[in-house]
């Protein structure tokens, strides 16, 4: 039985008929950029989500970048991120003219580790970009208590976790801005490219909505230095066809993480840990195995698709070599790229590939 590490054809086949309407619609009326069903998606977003606002941009890394101006980063200071995420989580950092400072995560759930937090602070810290990864919320009383009393501005990169909560509030507006990216293979993915950017914080807004368009709030006259990070209409028509399915598609996700946790039993396999303070919407479904690469290749043999998310730690890129991150010195980040691997878990997944995922990893 083939099982695909992910296969997006199956929902837009479902959504096909009611997906082209609304393009021809967009279309007609000729709603290009931002408009009616951007500004649609945004309310719908808010109120479906549990957001007091929100803005349609052009990607997920775009409202990182706006995040960080928002902060007031930029040249001489440090902002923590973990290096155990996708690239986009420091790019905003960099592009401010701030440095990144990386922080190791916990072993159990792959997010920013709040205990050794304090530890990379200094008289130049800023700020902090919190990962929600695979979907876990992380630990955000412990990082919001350290951020207080240090005076840092708390980004949640919210790029994997839309739809997810920490104690009921939604992630997002818990520090000072929270973004999120509509990449296709995302928990709610578009046609395309998209992003969106909130916060519970009206000032931070205000100037997120003028850093979108050209820092300007009134037509040829600009207040600050600004992008064009416009949300296409049609990405915005696509968004609202596809937003009202968000919270099933995530309870698919979690009902398959159920049965992964139930059913794999291996001494070798780490599952990743369940937390009381706030449910995975699990973008991934990431375990880890002392021979990853050897369990990669039994799956592969059994029809099954697997990815490696991620392989290489962020202070270990080429692009981040000039800041001098010695190898070992994040221990449990470079751990988790040694031995992480990640299991198919996109909706459509049946039953039976479920079972077949489950027999196979147990069979080796
Ligand atoms: C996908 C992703 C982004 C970037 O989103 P784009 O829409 O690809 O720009 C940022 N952070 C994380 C953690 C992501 O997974």
């Amino acid at each position: 039985m083939k099982v695909p590490f992910i296969d997006l054809s199956l929902q837009h086949k479902a959504l096909r008929e009611q997906a082209l309407d609304a393009l021809a619609a967009t279309y007609d009326a000729i709603r290009f950029c931002l408009g009616k069903d951007v500004t649609d998606f945004e309310r719908n977003f808010s109120v479906t989500l549990g957001y007091p606002r929100a803005l349609g941009m052009n990607s997920g890394t775009s409202p990182l970048h706006v995040a960080s101006l928002c902060g007031g980063f930029g040249p001489g200071d440090e902002v923590i991120v973990p290096p155990f995420t996708f690239i986009s989580s420091a790019w905003g950092i960099s592009y401010a003219g701030a440095t990144p400072k990386f922080s190791d995560i916990e072993e159990g759930t792959f997010n920013l580790d709040p205990e050794k937090l304090e530890e990379a602070i200094t008289p130049k810290t800023k700020g902090i970009v919190v990962v929600h990864l695979f979907g876990q919320p992380a630990r955000m009383d412990e990082i919001m208590a350290i951020a207080r009393k240090h005076n840092l501005f708390v980004v949640e990169d919210c790029a994997q976790a839309a739809g997810a909560r920490y104690k009921g509030t939604p992630v997002g507006v818990i520090g000072d801005a929270g973004t999120f990216s509509f990449y296709p293979t995302k928990n709610l993915g578009g046609c395309g490219e998209g992003g969106a950017f909130v916060s519970r914080r009206a000032d931070v807004f205000e100037k997120a909505r003028l850093l979108r368009v050209h820092g300007s709030a009134r037509r040829y006259h600009h207040d600050m230095v600004g992008f064009n990070f416009r949300m296409d209409g049609f990405q915005g028509a696509m968004l609202n066809v596809k937003l009202p399915h968000l919270a099933s598609w995530n309870a698919r996700r979690q009902a398959i993480a159920r049965r992964y946790i139930a059913g794999i039993k291996s001494a070798d396999v780490i599952l990743p840990q369940a937390v009381d303070y706030g449910a995975s919407v699990y973008h991934q479904f990431t375990i880890r195995h002392p021979r990853r690469d050897a369990l990669r290749e039994h799956l592969a043999k059994c029809e099954i698709g697997t990815d490696l998310i991620y392989p290489v730690a962020l202070h270990q890129q080429a692009c981040y070599a000039h800041l001098g991150c010695k190898p070992g010195s994040l221990p449990v980040a470079e751990k988790a790229c040694a031995t992480c691997v990640s299991l198919p878990i996109f909706p459509e997944l049946t039953d039976a590939q479920v079972g077949h995922v489950i027999e196979s990893v147990n069979a080796f």
